[in-house]
């Protein structure tokens, strides 16, 4: 069959790939450890399933409003108000099915042919095929020398007369770094500076540890606010993400844009599971505070036992639930070391070449400490081998 050409341009989620590949040997009684998945290993807090089953038995089960359940809109629109100081009505906000369809809406809307975006490397493996799947051109600009956090002079240098956005991502997936509210601040003087936007993917903003604050980009000013857009979703913070529920706020005008767009591919997010989201947000945020505190735990476990194989190393994360670890010293490429390690030792880990930097592979702690103890034992004997 003759497939259209923008198949031949994307390139397949490794992380789902690897994942799944681990999932399956599970099935088939292989005992692996996964440090693949970017998913937390805790069930949906029982309040907002309670809600969702709620929301179920009272037949909210039909079509609703493309954009969103009014009263989610709503909620989302008073937590970034009060958590992230960003004036939003609900207007400006399109509920989405979770962060990834709130991206790929945004490019669709947002860009022409040949139009620019900037992704700071490593960065979210969707981010540079989602700008292909519409017609933009991705500008990759590796952070490797630079504690992998973009600098404002390194942004400067990659705007051209073509470039519309720059995406920007802290907590990062796949590094865990966080912006400091004064590198956030340099890199916003630029955008405003060349009258560029930005969009902030936020969906890591309640995984930070150490004391790191997260600061919102569009909250440093009226021109900033200007020209930005939030991406975030429900995934991460709650444990929620098999429900597909994400959101995007930004200027009315961009949301109706996104609005029509979705109202010819999706629709509206599952109405019942909408139900859920307000809960999430309007309910107790203690479970979202027990989750960071084990993912802490579990972060300093696999951070200790990282530092006792020399011939690794790794950056202390201040967020997000990745370890991005260098692995140069082995001389073997990331899918190289990442598929040795499955066949090996049976532990999943995804390549840093997913990521754009193929010295380094990416290994999640959200799962059990058990699990962690045992695949950092095993990550240790593979390395040995290799000598
Ligand atoms: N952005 C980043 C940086 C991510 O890591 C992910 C998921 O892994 C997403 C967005 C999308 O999340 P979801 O579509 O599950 O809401």
């Amino acid at each position: 069959m003759k497939l259209a050409a923008r198949v031949g341009e994307v390139t397949p989620s490794l992380t789902l790939a690897i994942a799944a590949k681990a999932k399956a040997m599970k099935a088939e009684g292989v005992d692996v450890c996964s440090f693949s998945a970017g998913e937390p290993d805790f069930d949906t807090p029982a309040h907002i399933k309670a809600a969702a089953k709620q929301a179920l038995d009272e037949g909210k089960t039909k079509y609703g409003a493309v954009a969103g359940e009014p009263k989610l809109r709503e909620a989302i629109s008073h937590k970034l108000k009060t958590d992230n100081n960003l004036n939003y009505e609900a207007e400006n906000i399109i509920v989405t099915n979770g962060g990834k369809h709130s991206l790929f809406n945004l490019m669709l809307a947002l860009l022409n042919p040949g139009d620019e975006v900037i992704i700071p490397a490593p960065y979210w493996l969707s981010y540079p095929e989602m700008v292909k799947l519409a017609a933009g051109i991705p500008i990759i600009v590796d952070t490797a020398d630079t504690g992998c956090k973009l600098t404002p002079e390194q942004l400067n240098a990659a705007i051209t007369a073509k470039t519309k956005l720059l995406i920007l991502n802290s907590p990062s997936n796949p590094t865990g770094v966080v912006y400091t509210p004064a590198e956030i601040s340099a890199i916003a003087k630029v955008v405003v500076e060349r009258d560029i936007l930005v969009v902030s993917d936020e969906i890591y903003e309640k995984i930070v540890y150490d004391g790191a604050e997260h600061i919102s980009i569009g909250s440093l000013g009226e021109d900033i606010f200007a020209r930005t857009i939030i991406s975030s979703g429900f995934a991460k913070a709650y444990s929620m993400t098999g429900w597909r529920i994400g959101y995007l706020a930004g200027a009315k005008e961009l949301i109706k844009a996104v609005s029509t767009i979705q109202g010819h591919s999706t629709s509206n997010v599952c109405t019942f599971a909408q139900y859920g989201a307000i809960a999430a947000l309007q309910g107790s945020q203690d479970c979202v505070e027990q989750m960071r505190q084990a993912f802490a735990e579990r972060r300093k476990v696999m951070l200790q036992k990282l530092n006792e194989i020399p011939e690794l190393s790794c950056a202390k994360p201040d967020g997000a639930f990745y370890l991005f670890v260098n692995i140069g010293k082995t001389g073997l490429t990331s899918l190289e070391f990442c598929d040795a390690f499955l066949e090996k030792q049976q532990v999943a880990a995804i390549p840093g070449i997913a990521f754009g930097t193929d010295d380094c592979i990416r290994l999640s702690y959200a799962t059990d400490m058990a699990s962690i103890e045992k695949g950092m034992d095993r990550l240790d004997k593979f390395v040995s081998s290799l000598q």
